[in-house]
């Protein structure tokens, strides 16, 4: 959708395909950095996403036992941007598909691409319904089980399981609870994130050693095991737990397909090519300056190959740092926790992800 939007902004035509019928967001919330909202800036979308979302300026560490610990307050990256935020990930959605559509992309829901054949003057492709359209470039925004990917790296590594589990709950926003909250327990931390004025999700990276499956009636119990030893903010949640709380576990992988990221005039973004985990929260807002910055390359190019090649140069640095750093913190909480080496982690990411895209 980030990549539609910014064609269309420097007036491109664009026909956006979604495999899902109903064109829905997955999943509950998602913590959105400066660098995600500086995307959002661009895209004509932070106002709404201010508005929808729950804006912070700090993040809260705990100890188990519920006591303050301290407080980390980044500056904002911009003297005009708000720190970071969080938002309900349908909400985001609903924002991002109304730019899209006002921007008047073509549209179509519940079908995919079965063939992608190109030539030296374009792209024709072949859809689950039969019929075929022209294009002068195809970009495979379709996530992790990318597509797409297929046509262009056929020989691209498969993405792998790092050892950690997510677990995730969307729970009521106690009062005061007004910025993200870490609590450290045992051999996992859970956090908090307020994404909405009245709504907060929960999370908590947790080792699952041997990738097993969570059956659907294990998530209730499992998930009421892992927030009992926390007090504060995080005994709140646990003893609001009922059958009807939607819970939703999921193995963390990875993945960082090597250039190129295109064949021909067939190129790929975000998930497609760099899947990383939570630690950095910064997998959606990569793929959003992705769509924006492809958009911006594609808009302007005299050669679409030659842009493609020169969008991977540009973008493969920044996506190494956040997949390898993020799997990197995740070895460390599992191998006992470095909490040193972990912070200069995050700080480095930090910096780099500060600068211009
Ligand atoms: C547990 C967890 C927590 C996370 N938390 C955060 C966070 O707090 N902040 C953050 O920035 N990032 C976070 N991320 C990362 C973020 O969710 C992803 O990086 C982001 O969603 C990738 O966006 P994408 O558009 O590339 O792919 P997706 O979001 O996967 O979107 C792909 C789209 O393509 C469509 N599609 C798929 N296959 C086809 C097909 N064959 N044909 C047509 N359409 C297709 C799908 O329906 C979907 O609409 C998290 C990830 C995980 C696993």
């Amino acid at each position: 959708m980030s990549a539609a939007i910014s064609l269309r902004m420097h007036g491109v035509d664009v026909d956006l395909i979604d495999i899902d019928p109903q064109w829905r967001a997955l999943g509950a919330g998602m913590t959105i950095t400066g660098p995600t909202l500086r995307a959002f800036d661009s895209l004509g979308v932070l106002d709404a996403v201010r508005e929808k979302g729950y804006i912070s300026d700090r993040t809260k560490f705990f100890s188990a036992d519920g006591t303050l610990q301290g407080e980390m307050l980044p500056p904002p990256i911009d003297k005009d941007l708000p720190v970071a935020g969080g938002i309900l990930r349908p909400d985001l959605h609903g924002i991002l598909s109304k730019k899209v559509m006002e921007l008047g992309t073509n549209v179509r829901l519940g079908i995919t691409i079965t063939d992608l054949s190109q030539d030296a003057s374009g792209v024709t492709a072949t859809f689950s319904t039969g019929e075929t359209g022209r294009y002068d470039a195809v970009i495979g925004a379709d996530g992790f089980n990318s597509v797409v990917r297929g046509f262009v790296r056929p020989d691209a590594p498969r993405p792998r399981f790092t050892g950690q589990g997510c677990w995730r709950l969307l729970a009521p926003r106690p009062e005061a609870v007004t910025s993200p909250e870490i609590y450290f327990g045992s051999d996992y931390k859970v956090g908090v994130n307020p994404c909405s004025p009245d709504q907060m999700y929960l999370f908590a990276n947790v080792k699952m050693p041997g990738n097993p499956h969570i059956p659907d009636d294990e998530l209730l119990p499992r998930m009421r095991e892992l927030l009992a030893p926390l007090a504060g903010t995080i005994r709140t949640v646990h003893d609001g737990l009922s059958e009807d709380s939607a819970i939703n576990y999921r193995p963390l992988e990875a993945l960082l397909v090597p250039l190129p990221w295109h064949a021909g005039r067939i190129g790929l973004i975000g998930d497609a090519v760099h899947a990383t985990t939570p630690h950095l929260a910064s997998g959606a807002g990569l793929s959003v300056e992705d769509g924006l910055l492809i958009g911006e390359m594609l808009a302007d190019a005299e050669d679409v190959e030659s842009a493609l090649a020169a969008f991977g140069e540009r973008r493969w640095q920044r996506s190494k740092v956040v997949v390898e750093n993020s799997v990197k913190i995740g070895d460390l909480e599992q191998a006992g926790g470095n909490d040193a080496r972990v912070a200069q982690i995050m700080g480095e990411s930090i910096v780099i992800l500060a600068r211009p895209i």
